[in-house]
């Protein structure tokens, strides 16, 4: 606690200072954008500032952004838009206006650019950037670079960030979210273990759910289990990515910050622990990569237009097929429709030892799945998936993913799988 006034950040003077130990030798930082879209039309009408205000609806009915007031209420992104008004009578609801919201994350994109050109987007307002080597350029440490850039941007731009500074993407990502809105939070890398121990393992990037009932029988639920683990009982059960996790809980992450003006595609693979060559039993496994790769695309605000399916044989030979030229999708269901066909004439008996499905000639979201007079089923489609994307949001990937997955492949009829009816 201190005195009003008594002591201001010298870079910005912010009353709220920062002092670390470890500030000056941190250089990793992943900066997100504060309930983005409600944060532009508040800036855009201030006669909105001191509302509660959802931007949402449409043809999905869920909420997209729901404003810090209106959170407080207990109103979530993906929340069907009836329930966020039940919660929250008295929130205005605004239409998302994609294009402004576009233009206002390249604003922000080129602010972080002058930084650093290590700059790789993870989606329309939120990236990661690598400072290392630019005290000299900007005569100021990562940490006064990062909060000046955060003052800018409110000053600039008329929206807030919140910034996390680690020695990592991992540690960086978890720091922002800390202290949200208009937060900075530092993890230095030594006191990572510790800070991680109590914190489920779901935390950890790549650890999925398949991944968490896997480790869960080895009781493993928390970060700080894992190194209590036997190393070789850790392997058994998760193969080679038994060291990567074991990196992981101790903070550790080697994954380099990629620039990238705008990704290129979109995809999720798996490697399986034992090959696989039947078309029945690969089926299930693609469509939830489809999953996964759509869910990615409507959290980055995008959708494809063409669809790539890989399979990698058991001699590390990789084959590759696309589709082009569709319609733009973001849809679990219209991935799967394109990629299903391709995995069925790879099966040729080859035994497979990985499989990823991707997303390429990416465009904004604001083009995909639109339904028109010869193809109405993709509003159909789109609500279905909405309806699902609102239980995950509700229940977790496990409410739907497990049903799928145990059910799928016992069909092998090759029609699709239903995932309302199979749903556990
Ligand atoms: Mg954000």
């Amino acid at each position: 606690m201190q005195a009003e006034g008594a002591l201001r950040c010298r870079g910005c003077g912010s009353p709220r200072l920062l002092i670390h130990p470890a500030r000056d030798g941190l250089s990793i930082a992943h900066v997100d954008c504060d309930a983005f879209y409600a944060a532009i039309e508040k800036r855009d009408d201030p006669s909105l500032r001191d509302k509660p205000l959802i931007i949402g609806g449409g043809r999905r009915g869920v909420v997209s952004t729901a404003c810090y007031l209106a959170r407080i209420s207990g109103v979530r992104s993906a929340m069907p838009m009836f329930e966020a008004l039940k919660r929250c009578p008295e929130a205005t609801v605004l239409r998302p206006d994609m294009e402004k919201y576009a233009r206002v994350g390249r604003e922000v994109r080129a602010m972080m650019l002058a930084l650093t050109p290590l700059v790789e987007p993870v989606s329309i307002d939120e990236a990661f950037l690598d400072l290392s080597g630019t005290e000299r350029l900007h005569g100021m440490s990562p940490a006064l670079t990062l909060a000046r850039f955060a003052a800018r941007v409110e000053a600039e731009i008329g929206i807030t960030v919140s910034v996390g500074l680690s020695a990592n993407k991992f540690l960086a990502k978890i720091a922002s979210d800390l202290d949200k809105p208009r937060g900075f939070s530092i993890i230095a890398g030594e006191e990572a273990a510790a800070f991680l121990a109590d914190k489920p393992v779901g935390i950890l990037p790549g650890i999925g759910e398949s991944a968490r009932n896997r480790l869960a029988t080895l009781n493993i639920h928390r970060v700080g289990d894992v190194k209590r683990v036997d190393p070789v009982r850790l392997q058994a059960a998760l193969g080679r990515d038994a060291l990567r996790l074991l990196a992981l809980s101790e903070g550790r992450d080697a994954r380099p910050v990629r620039p990238s003006r705008e990704a290129k595609s979109v995809s999720a693979e798996t490697t399986f622990s034992t090959d696989l060559a039947r078309f029945e039993d690969l089926r299930p496994i693609l469509w939830r990569l489809c999953e996964k790769v759509s869910g990615r695309l409507k959290r980055a605000e995008l959708a494809a237009g063409s669809v790539t399916l890989k399979l990698k044989d058991a001699h590390f030979r990789l084959r590759t097929r696309t589709r082009g030229g569709l319609k733009p999708t973001q849809l679990a269901d219209r991935l799967f429709q394109e990629g299903e066909p391709m995995l069925r004439a790879a099966c040729d008996g080859t035994p497979f030892r990985l499989i990823g499905i991707g997303g390429g000639d990416l465009c904004g979201a604001i083009h995909a799945d639109r339904g028109d007079l010869a193809d109405q089923t993709v509003e159909r489609v789109a609500r279905r998936e909405a309806a699902l994307d609102r239980v995950r949001a509700k229940f977790g990937n496990a409410a739907i993913q497990r049903g799928l997955v145990f059910t799928g492949d016992s069909t092998g009829s090759g029609a699709r799988p239903e995932p309302e009816r199979r749903r556990s």
